[in-house]
């Protein structure tokens, strides 16, 4: 890290100010207008240090809540994938060790009829539980890019909504090319292929405008704890995921799936980098 960064441990940089505030500076913890107040003081209206309003970009001053919030969504979106991948890895090794243990034990035809019951059940609740997972996902980005309250700033604005469309489209795409899947089979394989690879091009289109611009939030996130590696982390991803989503399709369709591992792996690095710094808004 270069010297002239900030750390998490410099005082707000306009702590040291002692002239009047001049218009255009509001209250991050409540938007109370800070015009004519003094720096060291504090907001009128909710007590926070104005101070930390005035302290630029830094994540370390931004509002508790909203820093909360964007943390939590993070770990929401990695975790709507790994956490039902890892059940149905169990449910898998389950089920076998289940099969092997009915099939040397010979039982009862009662206890046979159950154990299928019980294995039926745990197909429905993997069933139920991956069907969720994207919804989960999604609330996770929308929980992640809130408004920051106080911060008027139109490019990250920009860049927020788009995460939050870019996914919503992803996801009815993906819905959609999903039920179309069925009907591909009835089409033929002439007319289903071409259906089937069309399909697969826009869902790829969607994916990398996604892509990009959740590449882009985790950029100006880090850009604020500051985590220089991140940075450079996203800033590669954006190129990086989009070529593998479009031209790694030729790569045995392979390209595709590399993308959306490094893509939880950059937003999981994200989640740990804003850890820190949550902690320390915490004990604020
Ligand atoms: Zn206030």
């Amino acid at each position: 890290m270069s010297a002239e960064l900030p750390t998490l441990n410099d005082p707000p940089p306009a702590a040291g100010r002692s002239e009047a505030i001049g218009p255009g500076s509001v209250c991050l913890g409540c938007t109370y207008d800070l015009t004519g107040l003094m720096p060291h003081g504090q907001c009128p209206e909710c007590g926070k240090p104005i101070a930390e309003s005035l302290s630029g970009d830094l994540l370390a001053f931004a509002d508790a809540e909203w820093l909360r919030r964007t943390h939590r969504g993070l770990r929401r979106v990695t975790r709507a994938v790994l956490l039902p991948v890892l059940f149905a890895c169990l449910s898998i090794i389950g089920a076998v060790l289940l099969s092997v243990a009915v099939d040397s034990a010979t039982p009862s035809k009662a206890v046979k009829s159950f154990i299928s019951g019980l294995l039926m059940v745990l197909f429905w609740i993997n069933v139920v539980v991956l069907a969720c997972a994207p919804f989960v996902g999604l609330h996770g980005w929308f929980t992640a890019t809130t408004l920051e309250p106080g911060r008027h700033d139109e490019r990250a604005d920009r860049v927020r909504r788009f995460v939050r469309w870019s996914a919503v489209v992803w996801l009815a795409l993906t819905l959609a090319s999903l039920g179309g899947l069925g009907s591909y089979s009835l089409v033929g394989p002439g007319a289903g292929t071409y259906a089937f690879w069309m399909s697969w091009s826009v869902l790829a289109a969607a994916a990398a405008f996604h892509y990009w611009y959740a590449m882009s939030f985790v950029r100006l996130l880090a850009n604020r704890v500051p985590a220089p590696r991140l940075t450079r982390q996203a800033r590669t991803a954006r190129f990086g995921l989009v070529i593998a989503t479009t031209a790694g399709m030729l790569v045995c369709g392979l390209g595709p799936i590399g993308a959306f591992i490094y893509y939880l792996a950059v937003i999981d690095t994200a989640h740990s980098s804003l850890k820190p710094v949550v902690r320390r808004r915490g004990q604020v």
